[in-house]
């Protein structure tokens, strides 16, 4: 047993919480190491495979991987759910391989969430030099000369679900033989699937199992999970097939000391508040009292580790996050040791395939030692040998948590993983509540095949590849005749005896990835560079002309938004403001699914009607933080309708709480913003997929409301959990507010970094005298 008063990691942890006043660590926990249950290959692995593999380095299997193996060799669909480096991948390479080599003729579809996670395993399929099997990447990336080679002869097919449904099931006629040899789907990172992208990639894996079925095959599904929890339920609902999962991780890992780290609150109208580094549409303005940023700080972690020549990866949450902590730990190690900051880079998904390729190389080789990355790197591209992971903000998950500190010490080596709070009532209700991260079971993965938002759209694209019939209906689950009827009612099908059609020439056009539209180019002006892609539901947000916009540490400046053609021009400009979105919401009651009663206090679950628009934005300086103006824009509004959950009061039961008239609203936004900051404790969300409203007088409910809504066309399961779940998540509200520090609201409880009313007005004590009011009235 190792001395764990005196290893490296618990070393290099007392060296950095020794810098600054006071211990900003508020708990560590010690994740003990586990050794390693190997398992015999299973008999029916040829000798060339387990060779392949032993010439990789692999022995023998681990026990989860032979069963998993095994399961999917013998024909039922399996998921494997277990930790970060629990090598899953052999856990469907093994019977998905062994198949092709004892069928010269079967096929293998293999999905992944990403190309750059696709690219990686087709490096790891190549690398095993089996005869015949000739593996290929498929994805938008693929040139078309390579195409129909593709189709016609590799028998390993790497593609992801936007390919599979903007490519490959409408090109179904070209894949046909591919199809109808098809053996095994590989599903990895399946958790990657949830809310309304996964609800979407549910009904295009139904579309791929009904053309299979149309050739006559009926392949084996295979997935890969990050440890979650009912992974076997989640994955039947993905696929819509019966699943067993394998969930016993018998894989080694080294010992991780994992510190929970909260930086300190500065002193009341301090100077050194600045600079506050710009936010991801952040609103850290009119602040008086706000803790050390967690950027700042996870920089300086960064700084430190590195100088001491540990490899390090820090998780931040937002791509511009990740920009500015690579760029202040550059800065700070460059004053240190000049050309010691070319040691740290960023990275995230927007990077163009070269950049990317270039940055995972250099951190493998040690020409990186450090890498601030946002979740990109989470989905599985393989890096081993990290000492360290920071990870700056609760990624909103417990699951996701552990995925990413998984990333330390991979190789068995005892490593440090910190988790540095944001100013925020989640991030700091965890570090003080750690039973709520190291005692409770990681999440469910929420999807809603059923949201009619995803249900109609889906089925007119299966109609155009082919139309539908009743049986197919029942393969696309509940709501799936009224979907159709809507359809043909719209006149997007027509009905005939042999079943419904699609009646346009051109093909429905439906994005996955939710309503956010199609991403948008960022592009260089003067040059015409591509300088990467925004999500279209972001950028409004982060692309409206005159926005700030980082780069790999470089800063533009937008010209023009063009959201017609879906691309932003930019220019080379480092002005001394950040820029920050506003936008303005309203919000009107269109049914009401489900309520309780509770005398002066109802709870409410229904549909609404959202209008937003970004309206204007703020230029403040990155030196003080300080406001220079307010600049109007002339963005369309977004309509969204949605699922929300809402508590009404009347105005009775607040006076006799104590809540004076004119401070209601400023109790009832404060209970709103932190009811949003607890509500991923509940539910697979993270705050940027809620939205909130907050009124004295609502003309739907006519009495004082908080409304939390989905932040999806159609909902995803979270409001719906949240009034599943009210008592306890108010609760947690109500004893987050109560038990921070601050006198007046901070955004560790009741500021929120995307309000659009600038956190104005806001009212600390009276939203607990709120929460109080409702917790006492309702049914726990
Ligand atoms: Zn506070
Ligand atoms: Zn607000």
């Amino acid at each position: 047993m190792q001395d764990v008063t005196s290893s490296p990691p618990v070393d290099l942890l007392r060296r950095l919480r020794a810098r600054g006043a006071g211990d900003p660590v508020t708990h560590v926990e010690r994740v003990a190491a586990r050794v390693g249950v190997p398992a015999a290959w299973p008999d029916w692995a040829q000798p060339e495979l387990r060779a392949a593999f032993a010439r990789r380095g692999v022995v023998a299997p681990w026990q989860h991987q032979a069963e998993a193996a095994t399961l999917a060799y013998g024909g039922g669909h399996v998921i494997v759910a277990t930790g970060t480096a629990s090598g899953k991948s052999l856990a469907y390479q093994l019977p998905a391989l062994a198949t092709l080599l004892a069928d010269p003729r079967a096929t293998v579809l293999y999905l992944a969430p990403t190309k750059a996670l696709a690219a990686d395993q087709l490096r790891a399929v190549a690398g095993l030099e089996l005869e015949g099997v000739r593996p290929a990447c498929y994805d938008g990336d693929t040139p078309r000369a390579e195409r129909e080679w593709i189709r016609r002869h590799s028998r390993f097919v790497l593609t992801n679900p936007d390919m599979l449904h903007h490519g490959i099931l409408p090109g179904h006629a070209q894949w046909s033989g591919f199809l109808r040899r098809l053996a095994y789907v590989v599903i990895d990172e399946c958790h990657t699937y949830r809310g309304v992208f996964g609800s979407h990639v549910a009904h295009v894996l139904r579309r791929l199992r009904r053309q299979c079925a149309r050739f006559g095959a009926n392949p084996v599904f295979v997935l890969a999970s990050a440890t979650s929890g009912d992974p076997a339920t989640a994955a039947g609902r993905l696929t819509g097939l019966p699943v067993t999962a394998v969930t016993e991780d018998t894989s080694p890992r080294g010992g991780v000391t994992f510190a929970l780290w909260e930086p300190p609150l500065l002193p009341p109208d301090s100077g050194t508040a600045a600079p506050v580094p710009p936010q991801p549409t952040g609103d850290h303005d009119d602040l008086r009292q706000v803790r050390r940023s967690a950027l700042r700080e996870t920089a300086d972690l960064l700084a430190d580790t590195v100088a001491e020549g540990v490899r390090t990866l820090a998780f931040v949450r937002s791509r511009k996050g990740a920009e500015v902590v690579a760029a202040n730990a550059r800065r700070a190690l460059d004053d240190a040791v000049p050309g010691l900051g070319d040691r740290v880079a960023a990275y995230r998904g927007g990077y163009l395939r070269e950049e990317r390729r270039e940055l995972e190389r250099a951190l493998l080789h040690g020409d990186l030692l450090g890498l601030a990355s946002t979740n990109a790197l989470e989905l599985g591209v393989d890096l081993v040998g990290l000492d360290a992971v920071l990870i700056c903000g609760y990624p909103g998950t417990r699951a996701s948590l552990w995925q990413q500190a998984g990333r330390a010490g991979r190789s068995g080596q005892e490593a440090l993983a910190v988790l540095v709070a944001r100013d925020d009532p989640l991030d700091t209700y965890l570090v003080h509540h750690p039973e709520a991260i190291f005692g409770a079971p990681v999440e469910a993965t929420v999807l809603d095949p059923a949201n009619p938002y995803v249900l109609a759209p889906q089925l007119a694209c299966a109609a155009a590849e082919a139309p539908l019939t009743p049986a197919d209906l029942v393969l696309f689950g509940d709501g799936a005749k009224e979907a159709v009827d809507q359809l043909v009612e719209a006149g997007a099908l027509r009905q005939r005896p042999t079943g419904w059609y699609w009646r346009h020439r051109e093909r429905p056009e439906v994005d996955l990835r939710g309503e956010g539209g199609a991403p948008v180019c960022v592009v260089e002006s003067s040059t015409g560079r591509l300088l990467g892609t925004v999500d279209g539901s972001s950028s409004h947000f982060l692309l409206h002309p005159g926005a700030v916009y980082l780069h790999q540490g470089v800063s533009y400046v937008v010209d023009e938004l063009d959201l017609a053609d879906g691309c932003a021009l930019v220019h080379v400009e480092e002005p001394d403001w950040s820029t920050h979105a506003r936008d303005v919401t309203d919000l009107s009651v269109v049914s009401v699914r489900s309520y309780v009663d509770a005398g002066p206090v109802g709870m409410f679950l229904g549909e609404v009607d959202v209008t937003s628009q970004v309206v204007s934005y703020q230029r403040r300086r990155i030196a003080t933080g300080e406001v220079i103006d307010t600049r109007p824009l002339d963005l369309p509004t977004r309509e969204l309708r949605t699922v929300a959950v809402w508590f009404t009061l009347s105005d009775r039961s607040l006076a006799s709480a104590g809540v004076q008239t004119a401070d209601v609203p400023g109790a009832l936004h404060a209970a709103e913003h932190a009811a949003i900051g607890l509500l991923p404790l509940m539910a697979t969300c993270d705050r940027w997929d809620i939205g909130g409203l907050s009124t004295a007088l609502h003309p739907d409910t006519e009495a004082p409301t908080v409304f939390v809504y989905d932040g999806h066309p159609g909902g995803a399961g979270f409001a719906e959990r949240a009034y599943g779940t009210a008592s306890a998540w108010l609760r947690a509200t109500r004893d987050a507010i109560a038990e921070c520090g601050c006198e007046t609201g901070c955004p560790s409880c009741v500021q929120s970094p995307k309000c659009g009313n600038g956190n104005n007005p806001l009212s600390k004590p009276d939203a607990i005298r709120v929460l109080d009011v409702v917790l006492g009235n309702l049914p726990a």
